[in-house]
């Protein structure tokens, strides 16, 4: 069965799209720590990270690094924090925070509640920095 990614990666099921290419996607943690909290994967359906091929991984990490400029471009704070938990969803994925403190990056927080409007606006001023 299609993983939940691979469902939002062929328009199933509504994400909040940030940034796109043949083989890659970002988009808005439906449940973020940070505005602006976004997860970037590989369009491939591979479960662990560190079982992809050699060439998509390191695709990937250069996906990430664009999509992690336009955030910090837009989003204020120190630094896009980077994690990889991979512990809900078993499709490989990485997560970028913006962050300010270490205590930013905390999964154990309470998520933003962000409506609709507030994600959709989030995501169009990432997606237009994107580069
Ligand atoms: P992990 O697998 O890294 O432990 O956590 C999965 C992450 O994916 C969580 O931060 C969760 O909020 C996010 N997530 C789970 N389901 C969805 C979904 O359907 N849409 C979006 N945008 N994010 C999701």
């Amino acid at each position: 069965m299609a993983s939940i990614f691979s469902k939002i990666v062929n328009g199933e099921i509504p994400s909040y799209r940030v940034a796109e290419d043949e083989k890659y996607f970002a988009f808005l943690d439906i449940n973020p720590l940070a505005e602006g909290h976004t997860l970037v994967i590989p369009k491939q359906e591979v479960d662990y990270l560190f079982n992809l091929d050699q060439e998509t991984l390191s695709g990937l990490v250069l996906f990430a690094q664009r999509v992690a400029k336009a955030i910090e471009s837009v989003i204020p704070c120190k630094r896009i924090g980077v994690a990889v938990l991979g512990l809900e969803v078993p499709h490989a994925h990485i997560h970028l925070i913006p962050i300010n403190s270490e205590s930013d990056i905390d999964f154990h927080k309470p998520k933003l509640k962000l409506n609709p409007e507030q994600l959709d606006a989030i995501a169009q001023k990432i997606a237009t920095k994107f580069e």
